[in-house]
């Protein structure tokens, strides 16, 4: 989902509703109720609280959907994860336990992942390796 444009600014941010206060607090210094203008210089930094707060909000949406889009693109193959395009192949546990897409290395048939030492391997050298300890088992 886009961000929805805002105008006036917090930071980078440019936010309506921080501008409005803004101006509501220049009128009531011109009408000099000190109890008033108290009370709204408190609204603003409410307000400018919220705004951060939606910031904040906004970006873990954004961050849960770019995961969401992640996971429905994502196959589990030779106990590895596969995007849809061909990458990969992914660390299991890395994506399952937190969520980070670590990308496993690797010689085509054996693979491993730098951050949690998950290994896994493709089931070509799964028969292989069978049949080695098979021919190993028969000397
Ligand atoms: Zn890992």
């Amino acid at each position: 989902m886009p961000f929805v444009a805002m105008t006036g600014t917090l930071g980078e941010l440019t936010v309506p509703l921080v501008d409005n206060i803004r101006e509501i607090v220049t009128l009531v210094q011109q009408i000099g109720n000190i109890d008033l203008y108290k009370r709204i210089v408190d609204l603003q930094a409410d307000a400018v609280n919220l705004e951060q707060e939606n910031l904040r909000l906004r970006e873990q949406v954004a961050n849960l959907e770019k995961k969401w889009e992640i996971q429905e693109d994502l196959a589990f193959r030779d106990n590895m994860y596969w995007r849809s395009s061909g990458e990969g192949p992914y660390c299991v546990p890395c994506w399952d336990n937190h969520r980070k897409l670590m990308r496993m290395a690797g010689n085509g048939d054996l693979f491993h992942c730098h951050t949690c030492h998950y290994a896994a391997t493709t089931e070509a050298e799964r028969r292989r390796m069978d049949a080695d300890f098979r021919n190993w088992n028969q000397r």
